[in-house]
């Protein structure tokens, strides 16, 4: 089969398409003949080489994608050939014509969601529902500002938190993305590259400040966030690609928590929690994957430029 084989760390240059045996699948794997692959910015700085998260070279990125079960193995009994599905991860890499995938991190793709819009679930929604129910304790009739709503999780929150009750504020840096945000559900929406854009939030909470925060770019905001909270209120640093000088001071007067959150540290427990969850909104519409460019699987490259542009609209996904 095809595959994006990476043989070295580096640029997205060294995403090139090359042949590979076809997988077969062992007690519990099925094979998904990949219609979909999402692309996340995590691939990228696994790519580089300058992750934490280094795979053995050389190896086929991606973790999200969608499609048919194209085989199953001895043992696994959860899906038929043929049936439609999202993956929340695979053995040996999405950006590939199939991937191998332990049958538990596979899960239905309701008829009516495209296989690209099935490429754009795992990471995007996985990471907003951690973010917000399994770390924030988000409830019904709070506030949360998701800064950074325009990109695939920042997207996936404003859906999720819209469905349950909170009052939705998202932030954006381009009309474009202004207009998608509020179509998806944002009750406010303003602008992260304008600096009154602190005080226009804090004005939309009459200066009460929000109970949540789901920060996509800490590096950049974390410290004036702080001010942003409402009593008890939890911060969750979902983006951070630098460091910053914060005021404890801030959090302390407030009762306030500022939580990490990665969706690696998911337990197989919690993965099916949120998956459950997240395969009921699809079906009852309230989660809509919003897929903002399709490109062939070998144009990879142009893929990992494109996703760490300003200006998000929607989700990358690679078609083989
Ligand atoms: P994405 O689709 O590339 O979106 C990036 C988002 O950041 C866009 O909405 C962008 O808005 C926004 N942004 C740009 N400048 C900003 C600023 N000054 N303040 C606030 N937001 C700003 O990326 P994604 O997939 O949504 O991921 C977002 C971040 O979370 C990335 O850093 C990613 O690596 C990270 N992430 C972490 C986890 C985890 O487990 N912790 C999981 C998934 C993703 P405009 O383009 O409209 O300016």
């Amino acid at each position: 089969m095809k595959a994006i084989r990476v043989q070295e760390f580096g640029g997205p240059e060294v995403l090139r398409l090359g042949d590979v045996p076809s997988p077969q699948p062992a007690a519990g794997q099925v094979v998904v003949r990949v219609r979909a692959a999402g692309v996340n910015p995590v691939d990228t700085y696994i790519r580089s080489g300058n992750y934490a998260r280094k795979p053995a070279l050389p190896y086929t990125p991606g973790t999200d994608g969608a499609g048919t079960i194209e085989a199953t193995g001895p043992g696994a009994k959860r899906f038929a050939v043929g049936d439609r599905v999202y993956v929340a991860g695979s053995l040996g890499g999405t950006y590939a014509e199939q991937a191998l995938c332990d049958e538990r991190l596979v899960f239905p793709l309701a008829a009516h969601v495209s296989f690209a819009q099935g490429a754009a679930v795992h990471i995007p929604y996985g990471t907003a529902w951690r973010a917000l129910f399994h770390r924030a304790h988000a409830r019904g009739g709070e506030t949360v500002l998701i800064h950074g709503a325009s990109g695939g999780v920042g997207i996936a929150a404003v859906q999720i938190a819209r469905a349950a009750g909170l009052s939705v504020t998202g932030t954006v840096g381009s009309d474009r993305g202004r207009k998608l945000v509020a179509t998806e559900g944002a009750h406010h929406v303003l602008d992260h590259k304008s600096p009154g854009h602190f005080d226009e939030a804090l004005a939309l909470t009459g200066g009460r400040g929000f109970d949540v925060i789901v920060e996509m770019l800490a590096n950049v905001n974390l410290a004036r966030d702080l001010g942003l909270l409402a009593p008890g209120g939890r911060v969750v640093v979902v983006g951070c690609r630098g460091s910053i000088e914060i005021n404890p001071r801030e959090a302390m007067m407030r009762d306030a928590s500022i939580l990490g959150m990665s969706l690696w540290n998911a337990s197989p427990d919690d993965l099916a929690s949120i998956h459950a969850a997240i395969v009921a909104g699809l079906e009852n519409k309230s989660l809509r994957p919003v897929v903002g460019q399709e490109i062939r699987l070998a144009e990879a490259p142009r893929a990992h430029v494109a996703v760490m542009e300003s200006g998000a609209y929607g989700k990358i996904v690679l078609v083989p």
